[in-house]
C-alpha cells in the first residue's frame, strides 16, 4: 500500500450530524469509511473543539463503533501541549472537516480522494448514487 497518512478528523457535523453537545445521527458511511481507512493503516486522529465530558462521548462513540484514533486533539498520543512550544494547529497530512470551504464532500467521495487508483465497486457506485439523490431530495424538500 503507499505510505500511510496522518488524517485529521472532526466530529460535529462531519462524523455525525450536527447536534452538539448531544451525539447527533452518524453522517451516512462515515463510520464504515474510517475503519477502511483504519485498517489501510492510517493514523486517524480526532480533530474536535470538543473538550471534557463531551469530548470523551465522542471518542466513546467511535469506539463502540470500531474507530479507534491514534490521537484525540494533539499530534500524536504522548504530546503534551506547550503553548510556548508549541502550535495549536495540529501535524495531519489531510483535514477532513464540514467546515471546509466548499463543505463536507460524501464519505465515498472522501474515500476515493484518498485512494485515488482504487476503482469503486458497482455496489458503492450504487450508493454513492442513492446518497447524492437524497441530498437532492433533502435540498429541494427544505425549500
Ligand atoms: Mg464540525
Amino acid at each position: 500500500m503507499e505510505s500511510p497518512l496522518k488524517i485529521a478528523v472532526d466530529f460535529d457535523g462531519t462524523i455525525v450530524e450536527h447536534r452538539y453537545p448531544e451525539i447527533g445521527k452518524e453522517v451516512m458511511f462515515a463510520l464504515q469509511t474510517l475503519r477502511k481507512l483504519q485498517e489501510q493503516g492510517h493514523q486517524l486522529i480526532l480533530w474536535t473543539y470538543r473538550s471534557g465530558k463531551e469530548l470523551d462521548e465522542a471518542v466513546e462513540y467511535c469506539r463502540r463503533n470500531g474507530v479507534e484514533f491514534y490521537a484525540v486533539n494533539s499530534s500524536y498520543p504522548e504530546e503534551e501541549f506547550d503553548e510556548d512550544y508549541d502550535s495549536r494547529k495540529i501535524d495531519a497530512d489531510i483535514f477532513i472537516d464540514d467546515r471546509n470551504i466548499g463543505g463536507l464532500p460524501s464519505w465515498g467521495e472522501i474515500y476515493q480522494m484518498i485512494n485515488p487508483h482504487e476503482k469503486p465497486t458497482l455496489e458503492e457506485e450504487l450508493k454513492s448514487l442513492a446518497q447524492s439523490k437524497r441530498s437532492i431530495f433533502k435540498k429541494r424538500s427544505a425549500r
